[in-house]
């Protein structure tokens, strides 16, 4: 079974697609179930980041697209982008949510994001400094969440999909900050939880996130769950780097993957 549970639509302030044009390309795609993952941004300060989709318009669509796709399973999750200081009311905004799935990620590191050349350039773009700052953040991220609060971490390196640095030394790798990474996939592997592989650039980079490196390392730390999202945004942009990212995570000892249906999680083996 093929799943896609990391995908946005016209519900997330930078998603360019319906939730009809997204089944119809998952479903060209060969998959199964898709997961909408749509943006919900607490207090980012790029304007309008911050607005979270309106739930009555999205449940609407999603239902409208259940009822016209009845081949693909369809189910609705969020991309929380956590803020920690607001921590407690993005927990009872979520519990006010009928989710299946819940994607943690994190896009700001302080008040800025990566996305963002400022981020960089407050470490003077000193790498050493930038990318352990953002793995840092990271676990002050997830040490401020109780593990029934969340199901899997989105893209842990994100910081490198913007970074001002060539191609080869994009990349967050384990041996950036090890110490910070493996509290991080301590804790996912001890709850649990979820690692997501992301394919989001592997049309033009031919990687995912995370590197290989910190895949290999959530397996020797007692990771078990690897989830796979294409971070689509445009129809031409699902499931690229699929088949990749399942061998990868395989060739680690991975075996299981996750379906979700309101918080419960079903366990199958990850596609061949
Ligand atoms: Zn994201
Ligand atoms: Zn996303």
């Amino acid at each position: 079974m093929r799943c896609d549970y990391h995908t946005h639509t016209c519900h997330s302030m930078d998603g360019h697609q319906t939730i009809a044009e997204l089944c119809e390309s998952e479903i060209r795609a060969g998959f199964d179930e898709v997961c909408l993952t749509e943006h919900y941004e607490p207090m980012h300060p790029t304007p309008g980041a911050d607005i979270p989709p309106k739930l009555e318009f999205l449940l609407a669509d999603y239902r409208a697209a259940k009822k016209l796709y009845p081949r693909l399973s369809l189910r609705l999750g969020i991309e929380i982008g956590d803020n920690p200081p607001y921590h407690d009311m993005i927990a009872r905004w979520l519990d006010e949510w009928p989710l299946d799935y819940r994607l943690m990620s994190l896009h700001l590191v302080g008040k800025l994001d990566p996305y963002d050349r400022a981020y960089f350039s407050q470490f003077d773009d000193r790498r050493e400094l930038a990318y352990p700052a953002y793995a840092q953040a990271i676990l002050d991220s997830l040490r401020t969440w109780n593990p029934g609060e969340y199901d899997a971490l989105a893209h842990l390196g994100y910081c490198g999909r913007y970074a001002p640095y060539p191609d080869e030394r994009k990349p967050l790798l384990h041996s950036d900050a090890p110490d910070i990474i493996d509290d991080i996939l301590r804790i996912l592997a001890r709850d649990g939880k979820a690692l997501e592989i992301n394919t989001s650039r592997f049309n033009k980079t031919k990687r995912v996130i995370p590197d290989p490196s910190i895949v290999k390392r959530f397996r020797e730390l007692g990771g078990e769950f690897i989830m796979f999202g294409s971070d689509a945004h445009r129809p031409e942009q699902v499931g690229h780097g699929f088949e990749y990212a399942y061998q990868l995570a395989r060739g680690f000892g991975f075996q299981y993957t996750c379906r979700f249906d309101q918080r419960r999680r079903a366990v199958i083996p990850i596609p061949d």
